[in-house]
């Protein structure tokens, strides 16, 4: 019965596109698009600069470092600082700057030009190694780098709910003398949205939240709410411990879906990174290619070789 009912306005409906196909040419003959109200001409505007190509720049992820070389828990996330050092002199000999994510920000939002051989060094989840082992690297070299806390970790060394034992992250002093510096922003790797399982029991298990992503057990309307809570905590959180403002936001094991990246930005985030290798695109004046950046995954083993033709 309803199928009948719909048959045949669909049918009608058919018809009207055809005819206003059919109209269409006409019509734009007799009044040029840049003349009509409101209309773009993407022509005039690609020629005046403000939509360009896409340029690759090469973004660097790394996490903890430790003194020594033969230290135990060198792991994938965990590297010797020598090597993190090597890595920045590298860098340096082979005539690369590094910018900040406001630079980059103002490149994808407005098309501001970036250096020569641009490359962005950031740091997940604020342990504090970042502050007392690679701080001072980047002071002597001059080097920028952007660092992602996880809010509720800052300061700690035991995990909030069970009081297990966690790498020491840095506190919000260190964030701010880094901050000050001039050479390390700040950012956001979520307030409280990057819970491990094997340590933290939030809400008896049920409620874990490991990333950004909508849980199984929230509704839509939950979800949003979380999320903006978690947003505005963790930015205001980063403007009273460093004075500065954040503007970026790395997703947790990098994970991020279409309504998350939506939502993230309809509450202010101008720029999120993701653990995706390979360079990240972006386009000047196209805000939207400043979401879901790749970004390079450094490991106590990646090569010299590697690491070169990443950023190169
Ligand atoms: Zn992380």
């Amino acid at each position: 019965m309803k199928r009948k009912m719909c048959g045949r306005p669909l049918l009608s409906c058919l018809l009207a596109v055809l005819l206003c196909i059919g109209a269409a040419p006409a019509q734009a003959a007799e009044t040029p698009a840049s003349e009509k109200s409101g209309a773009v001409n993407w022509v005039e505007t690609v020629d005046e600069g403000i939509l360009q190509e896409p340029v690759d720049i090469p973004i660097l992820m790394y996490h903890n470092l430790v003194a020594e070389e033969d230290d135990p828990s060198i792991s994938k996330n965990t590297m010797w600082v020598g090597q993190f050092q090597h890595q920045m002199e590298l860098l340096e000999e082979n005539g690369f700057t590094t910018i900040t994510v406001d630079q980059l920000v103002e490149f994808g939002n407005r098309g501001k030009a970036l250096p020569e051989k641009p490359v962005l060094i950031t740091f997940d989840d604020g342990y504090r190694s970042a502050y007392e082992l690679a701080f001072p690297i980047l002071q002597e070299m001059d080097f920028h780098a952007a660092m992602f806390p996880i809010g509720v970790s800052v300061g700690k060394d035991t995990y909030k709910d069970t009081g297990l034992a966690m790498v020491p992250h840095f506190s919000w002093e260190e964030a701010k003398e880094m901050a000050e510096s001039g050479l390390v922003s700040i950012q956001s790797h979520t307030y409280d949205m990057h819970q491990w399982e094997a340590f933290e029991t939030a809400g008896g298990g049920q409620c874990l939240r490991p990333n950004i992503l909508r849980q199984p057990w929230e509704t839509l309307g939950e979800y949003m709410q979380a999320l903006r809570e978690d947003v505005e905590r963790s930015r205001q959180d980063i403007v009273e411990g460093t004075g500065q403002e954040a503007v970026a936001l790395a997703y947790p094991g990098g994970l991020h879906d279409q309504i998350s990246e939506e939502l993230l930005r309809s509450y202010g985030v101008k720029c999120t990174f993701t653990i995706e290798g390979g360079k990240a695109q972006v386009t000047p004046g196209s805000e939207r290619s400043l979401y879901g950046l790749n970004r390079f995954y450094v490991k106590p083993t990646t090569t010299d070789e590697e690491f070169l033709q990443w950023v190169g």
